[in-house]
């Protein structure tokens, strides 16, 4: 959604100042500070309540049978696009993600609190090491076993190595009926044929 704001979405629920006119840098120093920045008009909108996760479980009724694979498709199909629209904006604007927290900040240079939360190098005092972000920093995919039979038996830990995995969202939709989009199908592992748990010791 940062990322979103600052390539100049307006979003009534987040409302952000704007500058007039550029501000103009010397190095990191700042020469000129732009146009005079009006605080936004504070406005009240139901996408507030579209964006509140808290509690939305309760919020929303169960979908219909007949609807579920058709939302599990718009969903999936949702997923890819923001992961494109993400990897296409962080082409313009500049995502720096912290190499040793799983921080992320969004603007050409990470910020300086000394708040970096993984183990504390004294020659880092605290600072974070800020890198140029990965997609997959941005928008995690969260992955997880993917389960082919989803009313079959449970995985067996002896045949995972047989097993493949998939983004959450992605495993979600598909076990509730979405079409595998091709390019998650070799990590899904779907070219292979699962062996019984006897069988898996003959297998090479
Ligand atoms: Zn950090």
């Amino acid at each position: 959604m940062e990322l979103c704001i600052q390539a100049g979405v307006e979003l009534p629920e987040y409302p952000s100042r704007r500058r007039t006119q550029p501000i103009r840098m010397l190095g990191k120093k700042m020469i000129d500070r732009g146009g005079i920045i009006m605080p936004p008009k504070s406005t009240h909108s139901d996408e507030v309540l579209e964006l509140d996760t808290h509690r939305a479980l309760e919020r929303f009724p169960p979908p219909v049978d007949s609807d579920v694979v058709k939302i599990a498709q718009s969903t999936l199909n949702a997923y890819e696009k923001v992961r494109w629209g993400v990897a296409k904006l962080m082409r313009k604007y500049t995502v720096k993600a912290c190499g040793y927290c799983p921080e992320v900040h969004v603007g050409p240079w990470g910020h300086n609190a000394k708040l970096c939360g993984e183990f504390k190098h004294q020659w880092r005092d605290g600072k974070h090491g800020w890198q140029d972000a990965t997609v997959e920093e941005v928008f995690p995919p969260n992955y997880v076993w993917h389960v082919r039979d989803p009313n079959g038996p449970p995985l067996k830990s002896s045949l995972k190595r047989f097993y493949g995995k998939a983004p959450i969202v992605v495993e979600v939709c598909v076990q509730a009926g979405a079409s595998v989009p091709h390019k998650y199908k070799p990590m899904m592992r779907l070219d292979i044929v699962v062996p019984d748990s006897e069988e898996s010791r003959l297998v090479a």
